[in-house]
């Protein structure tokens, strides 16, 4: 049964009682008007008689005096003072009242006949005795009265005396006292009843009030029971799943408790528990299973520490090759500028030598022992050279083919590093084409290395917003390639920009002032150009960019493979 029913019955049920009760009271209440009515009528009753007794004497007395003058006075003149026409006035006066008289008890008579309200069976026929005894008695005095007319004035009044006026008295007064007791028996009959109606009333409307309110109170007990009871499951229900037993489940099936609605929101709690349950279990799955790639990530992490201290190897040993290179190419420029002066010297030490001991007269001991000196020493010094020289042969260039792709992307990637630490994005834009190239990677790698450092360098000692270097390749023609990097840094002034690539030229306090100068005679031992210039444009952020300019590997197909 739903709830919108039960509480429906329940005030239908309410309200009948009310109904019931209120039709009761109605009914007691009608019962005691109809007492005091009937009580009311009987008065009316007993005034009627009291003014027919005395509307009775009054005709009654009229009569007798009528009847006191004698009937042949009234024909004749007196001898008493009173003329014929005086008594005969006096006469028809009498016969007026007395006709008066009549008329009005008869109209009484006839107004107690039509008093019709009056029901019980003892006051109509009280009622009928009454109108039975005043008719007698007008009749009686209507014959006395008759006796009179017809001359015989002894014998209507004796009638009067002896009949009427005697029966009259005692039946009047016996009447009289029928009703007044009878009156008086049915006041207090009728006041009796009053109260013991008055207290059945009362123990009516409590009896029924305290009968309705037990009864509503029952029926609400009943009902707030039905309502009460699964709310108070429903709420065990939600404490059990808040503290976490989300298997808690609320019995709806066959209990008397759980009907209706509330059948329907067990259900709908079920359904919701079963629900957070299975959330849960896959909540704990996709727990567990970010712990598992949490673990699996922090390894990663580790690895790519590892990674990095490598990477930072790497770097240590790429500056050490890139210093011993630079050594290496000094060594080369070296060699080749003293070498050649010092064979001269050599040569022109060999010659003096052989003219002084051809012209004779010269200590030429001395002299021999001295430009055997300068020779020795010239000697040395060539030897020094050729020895520096054979060094720099030692770290002969190897050169391979190789991709320009995969050069970038091995100093990127351990440039990326040193970028991050500087807060500064490094991009690379690979071209899908291959560019083929025969170098030697380790240069070319010290030379894209520097650029890189360079330019990080520049940006980190500046105010720049825009922290981004990028580096790009692109074909040139067919016979050459090139490698941009260019920075968002603060650029250079032209003047200084004219002296980047000479030797020892910096702007840093710890600056060589090298490392253009080498880089750009390893691009130009390969058979390219480096060269660097502003960025144009409002979108390139200022800065520098440098640009490697490299002779493609002829006739290399796409997709030859390279060393590494
Ligand atoms: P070093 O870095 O030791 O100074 P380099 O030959 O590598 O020697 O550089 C020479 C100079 O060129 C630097 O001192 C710097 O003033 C300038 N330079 C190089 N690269 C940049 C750049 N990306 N932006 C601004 N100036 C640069």
């Amino acid at each position: 049964m739903t709830i919108r029913l039960k509480m429906f019955i329940m005030l239908t049920m309410i309200a009948a009682l009310t109904v019931v009760t209120l039709v009761v009271l109605y009914i007691g209440i009608k019962r005691e008007e109809r007492l005091i009515t009937s009580n009311a009528l009987s008065q009316d009753v007993l005034e009627h008689s009291l003014l027919l007794s005395g509307g009775l004497y009054r005709y009654f007395m009229k009569a007798y005096d009528y009847m006191a003058v004698p009937h042949s006075l009234s024909a004749a003149e007196g001898d008493n003072g009173r003329t014929p026409t005086h008594l005969q006035s006096i006469e028809e006066n009498n016969s007026l009242i007395l006709d008066h008289l009549e008329r009005g008890i008869r109209e009484e008579i006839a107004h107690l006949e039509g008093a019709e309200k009056i029901e019980e069976e003892s006051e109509l026929r009280l009622l009928q005795e009454i109108r039975v005894a005043y008719s007698e008695s007008v009749d009686d005095i209507r014959q006395a009265l008759r006796l009179y007319n017809a001359g015989d004035q002894k014998q209507a009044l004796q009638f009067l005396q002896n009949t009427t006026e005697v029966q009259f008295k005692e039946q009047l007064r016996g009447l009289l006292h029928t009703l007044v007791e009878g009156e008086r028996r049915e006041v207090a009959e009728i006041d009796a009843m009053l109260i013991t109606s008055g207290e059945r009333l009362t123990i009516l409307v409590i009896a029924t009030s305290l009968f309705t309110l037990a009864l509503s109170i029952f029926i609400v007990g009943i009902m707030m029971r039905a309502i009460t009871q699964p709310v108070q499951k429903l709420m065990q229900g939600t404490l059990a799943i808040s503290a976490g037993d989300l298997s808690y489940r609320i019995a709806h099936d066959g209990t008397e408790t759980m009907t209706g609605e509330f059948s329907e929101l067990a259900k709908c709690f079920n359904k919701m528990a079963a629900d957070l349950m299975s959330q849960r279990d896959a909540l704990l799955i996709t727990q567990s299973s970010l712990e598992r790639k949490n673990t699996e990530l922090s390894i990663e992490i580790s690895e790519r520490i590892q990674a990095e201290d490598k990477a930072r190897q790497h770097q240590a040993q790429l500056a050490h090759v890139l210093r011993l290179s630079t050594v290496s190419e000094i060594a080369t420029s070296i060699a080749h500028e003293i070498n050649n002066p010092l064979s001269v010297i050599i040569n022109y030490t060999r010659g003096c030598e052989r003219r002084l001991v051809a012209a004779g007269d010269i200590d030429k001991s001395a002299l021999k022992d001295v430009l055997e000196q300068i020779g020795a020493q010239a000697e040395r010094a060539a030897k020094i050279v050729r020895r520096i020289r054979n060094f720099s042969r030692g770290v002969e260039s190897e050169r391979v083919l190789t991709n320009i792709n995969h050069i970038i992307h091995d100093v990127t990637l351990i440039a990326d590093f040193e970028a991050r630490q500087h807060n500064i994005m490094l991009r690379s834009a690979l071209s899908s084409a291959t560019l083929p190239v025969v170098v030697d990677r380790i240069q070319i790698n010290q030379v894209l290395w520097n650029l890189i450092i360079n330019a990080i360098e520049a940006i980190a000692g500046s105010n720049s917003t825009r922290r981004e270097i990028e580096i790009s390749q692109s074909r040139i023609d067919e016979h050459y390639a090139e490698i941009a990097v260019r920075d968002t840094g603060p650029g250079l002034s032209e003047e200084d920009l004219q002296r980047i690539f000479d030797a020892f030229f910096t702007t840093k306090p710890e600056g060589m002032g090298m490392g253009l100068a080498i880089s750009r005679s390893i691009i130009e031992s390969h058979g390219g150009h480096l060269w660097a210039t502003h960025n144009q444009g409002p979108n390139q952020g200022g800065g520098l960019t440098f640009r490697i300019k490299l002779p493609l590997a002829q006739g290399a197909q796409e997709g030859i493979p390279h060393a590494s």
